[in-house]
């Protein structure tokens, strides 16, 4: 099995079967995202107690991109600190939108979710990727207002379809 083909493998894993979807337990932060042009949507909701994020809950729907993304962060964040959560946050968007090489990303800091590189080259993808964790950057923001995925003008148009 080539790296290609396991990277998918995974993808449609966590798309079939997502992570963390049970509600939480008195959230302390509900974010929403919402991706128009795809038809993704995600609500995101945590229970930070200090500084860590005790829970996560992940309810969503939309293509297996944006799905598999959501789920993968959601796992990623599970009792993190704030602040490698915004880590995480930080390396996924350099490698999703700057499109940075996997040499120079902090594998350490990605871990499975270097599985996504490729979305980096396929730009109708790209805000189907960051939706779930646009959710989460609103949500450590503390901002409970729905994210609309299309008005973020820095990155490239999201289209239906596609493959990867
Ligand atoms: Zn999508």
């Amino acid at each position: 099995m080539d790296l290609k083909t396991l990277y998918r493998d995974i993808i449609l894993d966590h798309y079939k079967k997502p992570r963390n979807t049970a509600p939480v337990e008195a959230p302390t932060v509900e974010a929403r995202c919402k991706n128009p042009a795809c038809g993704d949507r995600v609500t995101l909701q945590l229970r930070v107690d200090g500084d860590k994020l005790q829970a996560v809950g992940l309810q969503g729907t939309g293509c297996a991109i944006s799905q598999a993304s959501a789920s993968m962060m959601t796992q990623a964040v599970k009792g993190a600190s704030l602040d490698e959560a915004r880590a995480k946050l930080h390396e996924f968007r350099r490698m999703i939108v700057d499109g940075v090489d996997e040499a120079a990303l902090d594998q350490a800091v990605l871990g499975d979710l270097i599985t996504l590189q490729g979305v980096a080259k396929l730009h109708a993808r790209v805000k189907c990727a960051l939706c779930g964790w646009s959710a989460l950057e609103a949500a450590l923001d503390q901002r409970e207002d729905e994210v609309d995925m299309e008005l973020d003008k820095s990155l490239p148009d999201a289209k239906a379809g596609g493959t990867f």
